[in-house]
């Protein structure tokens, strides 16, 4: 029997089943749209064989349709009712035994995934998206790639290039472990209860080499945010504090990394900042 999509109405009788009201504080929308859940696994271009983990699976509408396509899952949810009803769920709908894994914890503080998945696909719960998202990156080097839905505004900055607007620390943090692209938009209609925002897929590779030892990664992750909490200021003076302790320092550091200290953090690439780092 092939496995079947849970249906809007499933979705809110289930809900109502185990007591829950979706929260804000846990970034509770649930997608009740089969059409969009198909569309992020496609994005994600998951296969049989693949080996799934899923951030936030909430009743299972994402987790059924990762499912679908063969593969198996291993889904992370912090609020225990759904973790426990999850596998039920999945019964329910013609899943295989031994397909899907649940672990019921605090995806931050996860340090461990059983099977060593490969690929990540996750309707991430909003208020943490960007930290989740990077602790995978950095715990689990096994995850080579993955598609993501977040708020439009921070997908669009995971994705940005050096140099616009909207490129910031996180957009830095992100291209340290590879690239990241744009991948379709969504409706907030889809979901329940209705957000108040916009949401992006944002897709990601991981680099086939990584950048640099923790120590460096550390390093790094610390000039990028110094340099963008004062983004309207120099980098030779946005720097001083991490790079010697005076202005004229930070230059001397700077100039030797190839880096115009008259910069700002927006126009430099993970390179450069890596580069900086390094010295
Ligand atoms: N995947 C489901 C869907 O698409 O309908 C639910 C997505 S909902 C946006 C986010 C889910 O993440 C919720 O089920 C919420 O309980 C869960 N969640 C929130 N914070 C979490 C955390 N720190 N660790 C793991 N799960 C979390």
């Amino acid at each position: 029997m092939p496995v079947s999509l849970l249906g809007a109405a499933e979705i809110r009788r289930l809900a109502a089943d185990l007591d829950v009201t979706p929260t804000k504080k846990l970034g509770q929308n649930f997608v009740v749209d089969a059409n969009t859940v198909r569309k992020i696994v496609q994005a994600a271009r998951v296969t049989a064989s693949d080996r799934v983990v899923e951030i936030g699976p909430g009743l299972g509408s994402l987790t059924l349709a990762i499912l679908e396509t063969g593969a198996s899952v291993v889904a992370v949810e912090i609020d225990h009712r759904l973790a426990e009803r999850l596998p039920a769920t999945a019964a329910a709908h013609d899943v295989p035994d031994g397909r899907l894994t649940v672990i019921g914890a605090d995806a931050l503080r996860v340090d461990t995934l059983p099977g060593e998945p490969s690929v990540l696909v996750a309707n991430l719960p909003y208020n943490v998206s960007v930290p989740v998202l990077l602790h995978f990156l950095e715990t689990f080097s096994y995850l080579q790639r993955g598609v993501v839905m977040v708020q439009a505004e921070v997908g669009e900055r995971l994705a940005a290039p050096s140099g616009s607007k909207i490129y910031g620390a996180p957009s830095v943090k992100a291209a340290w472990y590879g690239s990241w692209r744009l991948a379709g938009t969504v409706s907030r209609q889809v979901f329940w209860p209705v957000p108040n925002v916009d949401s992006v897929l944002v897709g990601f590779d991981r680099d086939a080499e990584p950048r640099g030892t923790e120590e460096h990664r550390l390093r790094t992750f610390q000039i990028v945010d110094a340099a963008f909490q004062q983004r309207r200021k120099m980098l030779r003076q946005a720097l001083s504090g991490v790079l010697g302790g005076t202005a004229a320092d930070a230059s001397a550091v700077l100039e030797k990394a190839g880096v115009d200290p008259t910069l700002r953090g927006e126009q430099l690439t993970v390179d450069d900042y890596a580069r900086i780092a390094a010295l």
